[in-house]
């Protein structure tokens, strides 16, 4: 996801251009699993202190559902913002420094091009919830002899925590 800014760099502040993102085959992350191309749109936008991008990209991950452990496809729309800061001057190459706030934002590298890849899984990652379901009402594995609950009921005893197990002893005790 590589865009040569170099022309908007030299176009007066607020100009933007508008591109479509189309990526095959991209690896994000160790643990992410990306199936099918990325596909999206962003605008890069001439300001002040460098250039702004923001758009959206939607995807496909690989997902395990946390309760039943099953493979699913999770499909996700994913806005993003991203500043970036140029670190050489567009038309003499005079090395620029860095802003103040440099850890908020990403650089131009010296030629002249953006990465949005860093950008793109950031966002992906926090977008994924902690608890990801191959469907909203998942029932889950049993605890006790691991079967899929969603293929229907097992034979096991329902589990009693253990407070209610204590009564449970005292009661089987007065019988
Ligand atoms: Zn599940
Ligand atoms: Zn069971």
């Amino acid at each position: 996801m590589i865009f040569n800014v170099a022309q908007l760099m030299k176009s007066p502040v607020g100009t933007s251009l508008e591109y479509d993102i189309d990526e095959q085959n991209v690896q994000l992350d160790n643990d992410l699993k990306v199936i099918g191309p990325i596909t999206g749109h962003v605008r890069l936008r001439h300001i002040n202190q460098g250039l702004l991008a923001d758009g959206w990209v939607d995807l496909t991950l690989a997902q395990e559902c946390t309760r039943c452990l099953k493979q699913f496809e999770q499909q996700m729309h994913v806005p993003f913002e991203e500043r970036f800061y140029p670190t050489m001057d567009v038309v003499t190459g005079a090395p620029l420094r860095p802003p103040d706030d440099e850890e908020d934002a990403f650089p131009i590298d010296d030629h002249h091009q953006i990465d949005l890849t860093e950008t793109v899984r950031q966002h992906v990652l926090l977008e994924i919830p902690m608890v990801t379901l191959c469907k909203e009402d998942c029932a889950g594995l049993c605890s006790q002899c691991g079967k899929d609950l969603n293929e229907g009921p097992c034979d096991c005893k329902p589990e009693v925590d253990s407070r209610l197990s204590v009564l449970q002893t005292l009661l089987q005790n007065q019988e």
